[in-house]
């Protein structure tokens, strides 16, 4: 995708939104729509599907990004270790409140007195007072004693148990690795098909990331997903370790306090805008869609609320994958996020999430850049990029025009898709530094980005191709003189 006669259109906002696919949105008409309605990231559901399905889903995105000629970035989420329990007599048992319960490792089917929990490595971790949650959380066991294979539970909260419903133990760290052989498979078929992101479902621990980075050795981004307690007690170190970040509220709220979902939200945007890291807000935005066609207040607040707290992308998950309203669940979405952001609060309040300057040439350097881009009333800020680092320092100053990444790099152009701000126009488009002024102009033109005299400020590292070396700033005009002399 060198020079596409395609102009690939700014949408003219800053978040992102992620469109998760799956039997309702799939066919390739369908992702088409959805791309048009604003989808900017898909996501490929690891947990659901087929390795067919999914592949099919790829080839229709990388067609789509032929005939858009726009870098679309697709984002694989890992099942991760899901735990769950064996099976019941009749598929479901009832079990009473002050019951004792018993879990262990025997494979016979389930009753009301006990059921086949096949995990070891739980037992192992598990300690007298310790919870198990049961069908997201409806359900809730505490530990009275335990062994190597077994545990003797009291049921605090009481219900229905069924077969092979998912487990959470949100007390204890449990001594599993990142990554299960399905996830191995799954993550060697993800990046054989260029997968631009890698989702990692229940990080525990900073070595968790450490370890599947060495798996992927730079094909993919690392996004890893905060669902557990254990992950929020190493947010520094996991963000720090991690590409991007995603708040996963689905199993968050199982494994924490529901109330507490909202504060650590915050808590997790803050750490990630601090360290100029991608961060993601997911499940239940805009939940009522999946059968209505129009969402209720509190949702389309809670899609602001996010917005308005500088996120990167919000995630739409069983909406758009098994909803009846797919389309409409993304141009929901895009109108929220459109309506947020042209509010005149909206840019100073990611001025006022902005953190001091890190004392390097490239950041100072950005940080001029979106200054002299304010003070102008620029058209964009136009980062010359080969590995994606410049562009992401200058989305990290949130700056308030739009920035245009100019790459030679596909794979850049693909993995800034889910970055605040940043439209990506991929190209050989540099043999000569004296070039990048006349790229710019002409770039912002194709993107449809600003008009005849406005200013775009342009950030460079020069070598190009040398990652984090953003060491110069220029300003040109559209429709003026812009070679450099
Ligand atoms: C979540 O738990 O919020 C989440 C995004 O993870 P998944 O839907 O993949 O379980």
């Amino acid at each position: 995708m060198t020079t596409s006669s395609l102009a690939p259109a700014h949408r003219g906002r800053r978040a992102k939104i992620i469109a998760t696919l799956g039997p309702a949105s799939r066919d390739p008409q369908t992702i088409a729509d959805l791309y048009e309605a604003g989808a900017d990231v898909f996501r490929l559901n690891f947990s659901h599907g087929t390795h067919a399905d999914h592949a099919a889903s790829v080839a229709a995105i990388r067609a789509l990004e032929q005939e858009t000629g726009r870098p679309i970035t697709i984002l694989m989420d890992l099942q991760g270790p899901k735990l769950r329990v064996g099976t019941f007599q009749g598929g479901s048992v009832v079990l009473q409140p002050g019951a004792n319960f018993r879990l262990d490792l025997n494979p016979e089917i389930g009753s009301v007195e006990r059921a086949c929990l096949p995990h070891p490595e739980i037992f192992a971790a598990l300690r007298p007072g310790a919870s198990l949650l049961i069908n997201d959380g409806h359900l809730r066991l505490r530990v009275k004693t335990c062994g190597k294979d077994f545990a003797e539970t009291e049921v605090i909260v009481a219900g229905v148990i069924s077969d092979r419903k998912g487990v959470n133990v949100p007390d204890v760290t449990l001594p599993i690795p990142a990554l299960t052989p399905k996830d191995k498979a799954d993550l060697d078929f993800g990046l054989s098909q260029g997968v631009d992101w890698v989702g990692l479902s229940f990080v525990q621990r900073p070595e968790d990331v450490a370890a599947v980075r060495e798996m992927v050795q730079g094909r993919a981004g690392i996004l890893s997903k905060l669902e557990k307690p254990s992950a929020l007690d190493h947010l520094d170190a996991i963000v720090e370790l991690s590409d991007s970040i995603m708040v996963a509220r689905g199993d968050l709220g199982v494994e924490m306090p529901l109330e507490q979902v909202p504060v650590l939200q915050k808590r997790i945007v803050r750490a990630c805008r601090k360290r100029g890291k991608p961060v993601v807000v997911a499940t239940q935005m805009l939940e009522s869609m999946i059968k209505s066609p129009v969402p209720t207040r509190a949702e389309v607040s809670d899609v602001a609320t996010a917005i308005y707290d500088g996120v990167d992308a919000v995630m739409l998950s069983a909406e758009t994958a098994a909803g009846s309203f797919p389309v409409r669940a993304v141009s929901t979405m895009h109108r929220i996020i459109g309506h947020v952001e042209s509010d005149e609060h909206y840019l100073d309040l990611m001025q006022a999430g902005h953190n001091e300057t890190e004392h390097s040439s490239p950041a100072a350097i950005t940080a001029a850049a979106g200054q002299i881009a304010h003070t102008l009333k620029a058209a964009a800020i136009v980062t010359f990029t080969s590995s994606g680092s410049t562009t992401l320092r200058a989305a990290q100053e949130r700056p308030d025009v739009p920035i245009l990444c100019v790459t030679p790099s596909l794979n850049a152009g693909r993995r800034l898709g889910l970055v605040w701000g940043v439209h990506a126009l991929v190209g050989d488009f540099i043999d000569s530094v004296d070039d990048i002024g006349d790229v710019a102009v002409e770039g912002a033109r194709r993107c449809g980005i600003g008009k005849e005299g406005q200013a775009l400020v342009i950030t460079a590292g020069m070598p190009f191709g040398k990652v984090g070396s953003t060491n110069m700033v220029r300003v040109v005009w559209i429709g003026g003189e812009t070679k450099t002399s």
